[in-house]
């Protein structure tokens, strides 16, 4: 038989899903099991999202569509970007394609060579390693520990990007849920002007789950010079409860826009009709659904801080969006659970999964083996009771 490439030895499967698939199987044996691994939102959107899908069926032209996207998605996207301070952004600075995971992996092939350098905080989004590692670029990581609240500072940014070609930037984070200040942003940016050859990706995709009225700030606002360096990532999938809908965005310099239409015309042609009709429905219709969530989210997160608060040694900065928290569990390593010894991270959540039936990701897979990640979209009669076993856990180990 013949062999896979070379770079199908460096790709591997989502660890996430691995926890996932492990909770499913004890789930189908009978167990009672209360999931807090995948970071799916748990929601639908609103009936005129369906609507609008309804209404697409009954005209819809079963061709090919436009590889950018259509102009009423290029342009509800343009109004999404306005109503983030970020003005103008024409047709020709956007493009669409299948969810920001496509979009994130879309930017590195238009952007990167073979070991070009890419720079980001860990800890990072999983698939970011994982698209780096299958482009075979190389990976410069900015450790950014509970310790430093995990924010990367403006010095380490200073450092690390002479000789890089792309730096990526999450904001919101997953897996920690923190969120950029206006004045961290503008720290940051400041550096970002001094290095005028690297390329500044910001998977902005959490933008509007944003606790506590600090807001969603971005380098393009601190400082407009930017601009023709920074590529926004955006999705459907988390605001609007729609990650199965596949919609992702990208918005930035005309050239990468154009890039995105050339590898979208090679490799998937154009979203479908109808998923466009839905998105155009999700970005312009009625936005009760993405506000009520987001109350809702920052009321789970608190539920969950709290429980993680009354756990001596545990440590937990607190998070302002998203729908994660990563608290620094390293405490409790070397202890025991009932005589299982709690090494790591990997250790820990399968402990925690078999005694308790709770399904948590361990920090490694986001580069951090310190931590592990809550992801709290499950509903609140599963939080409370879910919450209550962790501690329950931690106040077992010996
Ligand atoms: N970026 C981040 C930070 C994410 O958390 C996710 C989804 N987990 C994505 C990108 C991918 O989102 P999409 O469903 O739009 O591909």
């Amino acid at each position: 038989m013949p062999s896979l490439a070379a770079r199908m030895s460096r790709a591997k499967p989502s660890a996430i899903m691995a926890v996932a698939e492990k909770a499913k199987r004890l789930k189908a044996e009978g167990r009672d099991i209360i999931s807090f691994s995948i970071g799916v939102p748990n929601f639908l959107p609103g009936d005129h999202v369906y609507q609008a899908v309804r209404d697409a069926l009954t005209k819809d032209s079963g061709q090919y569509g436009s590889n950018r996207g259509p102009d009423a998605l290029l342009d509800a996207f343009i109004k999404h970007l306005e109503e983030n301070g970020l003005t103008g952004y024409g047709r020709k600075n956007v493009a669409t394609g299948i969810g920001a995971k496509h979009m994130l992996y879309n930017l590195a092939e238009a952007l990167l060579d073979p070991a070009d350098v890419i720079v980001f905080p860990t800890p990072y989004w999983t698939t970011y390693m994982d698209i780096a590692e299958i482009l075979d670029a190389k990976v410069r990581l900015l450790p950014c520990p509970a310790t430093q609240n995990y924010k990367l500072l403006p010095a380490q940014l200073d450092a690390a990007l002479p000789g890089a070609k792309l730096f990526l930037f999450n904001n919101p984070s997953n897996p920690t849920g923190m969120v950029y200040t206006k004045d961290e942003i503008a720290a940051l940016a400041d550096v970002l002007v001094r290095h005028p050859d690297v390329w500044i990706v910001c998977d902005d995709i959490y933008n509007r789950m944003v606790f506590d009225g600090i807001g969603y700030h971005n380098f393009v606002n601190a400082r407009p010079e930017l601009r023709d360096r920074v590529i926004h990532v955006d999705s459907l999938s988390k605001t609007y409860g729609m990650p199965g809908w596949r919609v992702g965005f990208v918005a930035g310099p005309e050239v990468v826009a154009q890039a995105m239409v050339t590898l979208n015309s090679n490799h998937i042609t154009n979203v479908p009709e109808v998923v466009n009709a839905a998105a155009v429905a999700a970005l312009s219709g009625p936005q009760d659904v993405p506000v009520a969530k987001n109350a809702e989210f920052s009321a789970k997160r608190d539920i969950v801080l709290d429980a993680l608060a009354a756990i001596p040694g545990l440590v937990c900065p607190r998070p302002q969006g998203a729908f994660y928290v990563f608290p620094d569990v390293a405490f409790a390593f070397g202890k025991s659970h009932n005589g299982t010894l709690i090494a790591n991270d990997v250790d820990l959540c399968n402990a925690l999964l078999e005694a308790k039936g709770v399904a948590c990701v361990p920090g490694s897979a986001f580069g951090e083996p310190r931590a592990l990640r809550i992801s709290y979209t499950c509903p609140t009669p599963q939080l409370v009771p879910g919450m209550q076993r962790i501690q329950e856990f931690f106040a077992e180990l010996r």
